[in-house]
């Protein structure tokens, strides 16, 4: 009877392990900060991975409201990818703290700092909140150029890897393909983009060194005075008299700013505003990783002929 039993108890364990692996129920539970590191999981973790993101694509990613939701999700995550670099600073660490899930705190297996191995631009000589710079340990938006797309993805796959070692061929596989496509489209942007190498670009917040770099393009000052601190009207009259003297035609900003600021500057100068993506989900044509490239490139495109 009690042998009966057992087998029984066995067989049961081994279908419900079936069916939660059929109907996904066995996934891993991976929580992102921004949907740019939620896109990267996704095409490494494929269905394998339930991945949510905290902020949304047109969100601000420095300031975000930390509410008591995400830290359900963290309590229960598996594996937790963060930007790094103090982006997330004002709410990252409040929600770590409150989730108690040890498997994500830094130091963790779960723990992805992304930006481990990016080769980091803007780095001070002295980090320093002074003045409100938001940026101390370097430029923070090193997801604007899609070659650290492969860096982060690494550090994505190798957190899968520790967390479930059963999949690694799948992760392994996925991380080829991911780089493979990356290596083709980048090809391809920096082709689209080559007749404009040099071009002098305005942008509201210090978020596109990373993106200038690869595509060639030369962002020369900011709406903002410093990052984090909001355009005041003698950094806009500065920016209006270089972009007379220099023939500057482009201001980019972010879907999160106002545009009043920007717009000022347009009518004052005779140049153009251009809302780039700065994530996946910015809007409904930036679905992927690879969608945030294509959009902005088109964006630009479409401006600078
Ligand atoms: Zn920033």
């Amino acid at each position: 009877m009690l042998k009966k039993r057992v087998r029984f108890a066995a067989g049961l364990s081994l279908l419900c392990t079936f069916l939660a692996y059929s109907y996904g129920l066995a996934q891993l539970k991976v929580v992102t900060t921004i949907t740019d590191l939620q896109s990267i999981t996704k095409l490494i973790g494929g269905e394998n991975a339930d991945v949510f993101a905290i902020a949304t694509g047109f969100q601000n990613p420095h300031f975000v409201d930390p509410k008591p939701s995400y830290i359900l999700k963290l309590s229960r995550a598996d594996v937790f990818v963060t930007v790094g670099l103090d982006l997330e600073i004002g709410w990252v660490p409040p929600l770590l703290n409150s989730a108690r899930n040890s498997k994500i705190e830094k130091g963790g297996e779960g723990y992805v700092d992304a930006s481990v191995n990016i080769p980091l631009l803007q780095v001070p000589t002295s980090a320093s909140r002074g003045q409100g710079d938001i940026h101390v340990f370097g430029n923070p938006h090193y997801w604007l150029d899609p070659l650290n797309g492969k860096i982060i993805a690494k550090n994505i796959f190798e957190a899968l890897v520790r967390v479930d070692p059963d999949h690694r061929s799948l992760y392994e596989s996925n991380l080829k393909k991911f780089n493979a496509t990356i290596d083709s489209k980048t090809k391809e942007w920096t082709e689209k983009m080559r007749p404009y190498a040099g071009t002098k670009i305005i942008a509201y917040h210090n978020e596109w060194p990373y993106f200038e770099q690869r595509f060639g393009l030369q962002i020369v000052d900011f709406l903002e005075p410093k990052p984090g601190i909001p355009p005041t009207p003698s950094q806009l009259l500065k920016v209006i008299n270089e972009m007379k003297r220099d023939r500057i035609k482009i201001i980019i900003i972010s879907p999160y700013f106002t545009t009043e600021s920007a717009d000022l500057v347009a009518r004052n100068s005779g140049g153009k505003v251009v809302t780039l993506a700065t994530s996946v989900g910015a809007n409904d044509r930036v679905k992927t990783y690879y969608d945030l490239f294509d959009y902005n490139i088109a964006q630009l495109l479409e401006a600078l002929k």
